[in-house]
């Protein structure tokens, strides 16, 4: 069987990872799948239903039965666009909440597994590289530091913060968020030992970008040579 043309983008939040994964598939003319957002989606279904999140069977169902449909920053849910509705700070912990729940994860990897096939794709999260596809070809793990990522976080547009909220709230949730997501037993935040690490504290997203594209090249050349 080939090999999936993946490229795992991986890294916490606020590294920089949606910015550079969506312009890395354009300039590869790609597919991009936020695998986030199907966490995110999925939380947001369950809360609907008046599941609680930690009812992993009740989950579990809807990451393996809800309908999701990915279109760019376009994200619904059992027909229902959800796309601004699950980039807030209460659903950042509901997603983040369910992300812990072993069965949720298998049914949403086979799910993500499914969308690779049929030509290269940017996939971004936590576990790309680790688990989803641990041969994916290019792997690269985005970091910064914590105050560049809060920083980060609290300008982005397409993430709402409550009214008045100080750098520090922003600072302390997303902490908490990464201790989480780093600490959890099922798949947590890692470093693939083969993936690249890009410190995207002080570079600008072109940078990044130029960066991830040599990666790709570099990773491209040597597999089309052996
Ligand atoms: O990337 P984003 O911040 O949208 O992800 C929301 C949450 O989903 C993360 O905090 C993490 O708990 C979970 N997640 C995950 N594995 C992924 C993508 C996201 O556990 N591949």
């Amino acid at each position: 069987m080939s090999v999936p043309d993946v490229i795992a983008i991986d890294g916490p939040s606020g590294a920089g990872k949606g910015t550079v994964a969506r312009a890395v598939a354009k300039a590869l003319d790609c597919r991009h799948v936020d695998t986030g957002a199907m966490y995110r989606a999925v939380a947001w279904r369950a809360l609907q239903q008046g599941r609680a999140l930690d009812d992993e069977q009740a989950v579990a169902a809807v990451a393996s039965g809800a309908v999701l449909a990915l279109d760019g920053p376009r994200v619904a849910i059992d027909g229902e666009d959800v796309s601004r509705a699950i980039r807030t700070p209460e659903m950042d912990v509901a997603a983040s909440a369910v992300a812990r729940l072993p069965r949720v994860r298998a049914a949403l990897v086979a799910r993500q597994r499914d969308l690779a096939g049929g030509g290269s794709i940017v996939m971004e999260g936590r576990d790309i590289g680790t688990i989803v596809f641990p041969d994916a070809p290019v792997k690269i793990f985005l970091d910064a530091s914590p105050a560049a990522r809060a920083a980060r976080r609290a300008q982005d547009p397409a993430h709402r913060q409550p009214r008045g909220a100080r750098l520090a709230d922003v600072a302390r949730a997303l902490d908490a968020r990464d201790r989480r997501d780093r600490t959890r037993r099922a798949s947590p935040l890692e470093q693939a030992p083969d993936a690249v690490r890009i410190d995207t504290t002080e570079l600008a997203i072109d940078a990044v970008v130029a960066q991830v594209m040599a990666v790709i090249r570099d990773r491209r050349r040597t597999v089309s040579r052996s």
